[in-house]
């Protein structure tokens, strides 16, 4: 993409607003990371989305991450703050790690399977086609990239 296309995509998605143009200084490829903080609450702090975990895009799995644990985490307040009941706050972090490990393997799957790397060679390029085929052939598969795909329930 030229300087140009880049600005016409930009004033594409604001309508009505007239984008002041200036000079392109740098072009990067976003970096994503696979990361899990070893606590997710500490005392009276609690950790939720990206401040938690951060996951990459290939599993489209960060926002919905993120509700989940403030769903999680206002269920466990509300019974702090309204009953005087800890037992949800206590077991927050043990019950949002579940689902965020299974969200993380979800994404570095779908990464690995999806993406090549520089420095992946033919019998790489086969074997992961032969992964793709493998889960697209299988009802089993598909059923299972589908549900980890769309979410898992809350509950
Ligand atoms: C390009 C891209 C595509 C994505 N696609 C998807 C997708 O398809 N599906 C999906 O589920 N997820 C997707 N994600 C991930 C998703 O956007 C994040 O996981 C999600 O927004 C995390 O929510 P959050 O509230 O934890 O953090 P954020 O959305 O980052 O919110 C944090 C907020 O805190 C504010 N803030 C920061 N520091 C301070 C401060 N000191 N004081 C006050 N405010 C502060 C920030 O401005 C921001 O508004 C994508 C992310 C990117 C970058």
């Amino acid at each position: 993409m030229n300087e140009a296309e880049i600005w016409e995509t930009l004033q594409s998605r604001v309508p009505g607003t007239t984008l002041k143009e200036g000079t392109i200084f740098q072009r990067d490829v976003l970096r994503f990371r696979s990361f899990v903080a070893s606590e997710l609450r500490h005392g009276r702090a609690a950790l939720v989305g990206d401040a938690a975990h951060t996951v990459p895009p290939t599993g489209a799995k960060g926002m919905n991450l993120a509700i989940a644990d403030v769903v999680l985490l206002a269920r466990a307040l509300n019974a702090l703050l309204g009953e005087n009941d800890a037992r949800l706050i206590d077991g927050y972090a043990d019950l949002a790690s579940q689902r965020i490990w299974k969200a993380q393997n979800f994404s570095w799957w779908m990464t690995s399977m999806l993406h090549l790397q520089p420095e992946h060679n033919e019998f790489d390029r086969q074997r992961q086609l032969g992964e793709l085929r493998s889960v697209v052939d299988s009802e089993a598969g598909r059923t299972y990239l589908a549900e980890a795909y769309t979410g898992w329930p809350i509950d």
